[in-house]
């Protein structure tokens, strides 16, 4: 069943699984997927900007994505009015987000429609496309497996975002040393191997402590990624290797969406949002989609685009093959 968004009909399409070889974890590409989001007619040769979403399995991820497509499917002068958000009795449409038939889908799945927008800076059109990478943290073997989807998925996006639940606990940070370990060794760079990490706290509980949105969000990754003083060596490995491997690293703290979210009957109402929820969106989503902050994807210094995201995602899921 293909989620139809108002402005645009589009669907998720599963671009690579996991599967299983001879016992062994396999990627696999559906290259006639991936061609037909990528190079189509209207797309072709435009720098592209890939922001993706990753995280476990009913983190509220695709509920996150279908207001990004809100945002970027809105006129322009709704996205500067905060109308973009939509009407309140209509129910939110576009990535599946109520889990059913897609429960626990390893894998990474892109928006079938990029969106094309200019870039305010440079007039250039550009294909925004966005990602939902999905994994399951249960065991050894699914972290492991799952770590090499997640670092595919952070080599390709000009932002990853992060979306945890309720905190940054050392678990969130030690899988993602692991991603960011294997994306290193597939892209074999030294430096700087991925452009922007924004990790995205869900449901955050301590408001009072740190505020929500990107003020609360950076005080407390400072607090998170500071090494101290009598750190265990271990720890503060950890950290100095997640900030020596991206340009940029921020951090967005979420209010809980409202009891609503729980009832069965509900469907993305606006309605049913709370009112902090609504403003945290009105501050998050400008943040990432607005033509002045829109980030082309770079690979060594290099603008790619839709036909070098297409090779990319050809050569890197050969070699976590390899
Ligand atoms: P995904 O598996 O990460 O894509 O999660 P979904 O987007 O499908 O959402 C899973 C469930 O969480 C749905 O029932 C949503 O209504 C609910 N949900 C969405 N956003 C949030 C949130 O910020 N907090 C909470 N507590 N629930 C949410
Ligand atoms: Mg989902």
């Amino acid at each position: 069943m293909s989620g139809i968004q108002k402005g645009g009909m589009g669907e998720g399409v599963q671009v690579v699984k996991l599967g299983e070889r001879e016992g062994a974890a396999r990627y696999e590409l559906d290259e006639g997927a991936l061609r037909r989001v990528l190079l189509r007619e209207d797309v072709r040769g435009l720098p592209v900007v890939v922001v993706s979403v990753a995280g476990a399995y009913r983190g509220g991820k695709s509920f996150i994505l279908d207001f990004f497509l809100r945002y970027l499917n809105a006129p322009r002068c709704d996205q500067q009015t905060g109308a973009w958000l939509g009407n309140e009795d209509e129910p939110l449409q576009g990535f599946h987000w109520r889990g059913g038939s897609e429960r626990n889908t390893t894998g990474i799945h892109l928006w079938s429609e990029p969106i094309i927008t200019t870039l305010e800076t440079t007039g250039e059109k550009v294909a925004v496309l966005l990602m939902d990478t999905q994994g399951t943290f249960d065991t050894e073997t699914t972290i492991g497996q799952n770590s090499t989807i997640f670092a595919l998925s952070t080599l390709i996006s000009s932002v990853q975002i992060y979306n945890l639940t309720g905190n940054i606990k050392e678990d969130d940070l030690q899988h993602l040393q692991l991603f960011t370990e294997y994306g290193r060794l597939a892209c074999n760079s030294t430096s700087k191997a991925f452009q922007t990490l924004l990790f995205l706290v869900r449901d955050w509980p301590h408001a009072f402590e740190h505020p929500y949105g990107f003020l609360g969000g950076s005080s407390l990754l400072n607090k998170r990624l500071q090494a101290k003083v009598n750190q265990k060596a271990e720890l503060r490995q950890v950290r100095e290797h997640i900030r020596s491997c991206f340009d940029d690293i921020k951090c967005f703290l979420m209010p809980h969406p409202g009891h609503s979210v729980e009832d069965f009957k509900f469907t993305g109402c606006l309605r049913d949002l709370r009112e902090h929820f609504r403003l945290a969106l009105i501050e998050l989503v400008p943040s990432l989609f607005d033509p002045k902050y829109l980030t082309p994807k770079l690979i060594s210094g290099e603008r790619v685009t839709t036909q070098d995201l297409f090779d990319y995602f050809k050569t890197y899921v050969g070699i976590f093959n390899s």
